[in-house]
């Protein structure tokens, strides 16, 4: 397997359900590393430029109306397929299909306020950890 790097985002429903503890505590226990993390307030046009491929989506409006309303922890988790292994660890997008024990199954509500972002392949990784990040910001 090879180290990768993936972006992680913990959504503005579970930072104000203050589960920002739990969920890097999670990641750390799977052997993912936080080689990066800040917590912030995305602007709108923030908000709108990493969602851009959903911007045609009929949900598009209210995902950012939700991404703006509180703040947000961006993360560079770092470690043997992360980019898979995050995926796996956050659960599927609608919680109500999540598996047990994954992070949407336990902090989120909905399929619009689902606890947490993953990269879905390579390509959207680099790109996403470099919309948050400078090189000089990870290690
Ligand atoms: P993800 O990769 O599992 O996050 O899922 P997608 O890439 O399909 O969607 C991106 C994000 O858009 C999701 O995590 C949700 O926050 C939001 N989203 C997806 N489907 C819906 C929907 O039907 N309604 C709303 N309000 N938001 C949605």
């Amino acid at each position: 397997m090879a180290i990768e790097r993936t972006l992680s985002i913990i959504k503005p429903d579970a930072v104000k359900g203050q589960h920002i503890g739990q969920i890097i505590a999670r990641f750390e226990a799977e052997g993912l590393r936080i080689a990066g993390a800040r917590l912030c307030q995305l602007s709108r046009r923030e908000a709108e430029g990493f969602y851009a491929e959903h911007s045609a989506r009929g949900f598009f409006g209210e995902l950012c109306d939700f991404m703006t309303s509180g703040p947000v922890v961006v993360m560079a988790l770092e470690g043997d397929d992360a980019i898979a292994r995050n995926r796996a660890i956050m659960g599927a997008t609608n919680p109500a299909n999540a598996e047990p024990n994954t992070l949407r199954k336990l902090y989120a509500a909905s399929v619009g306020e689902n606890a947490v972002h993953g990269s879905d392949s390579p390509a959207a990784a680099a790109r996403e950890i470099a919309y948050f990040f400078r090189s000089i910001e990870l290690s």
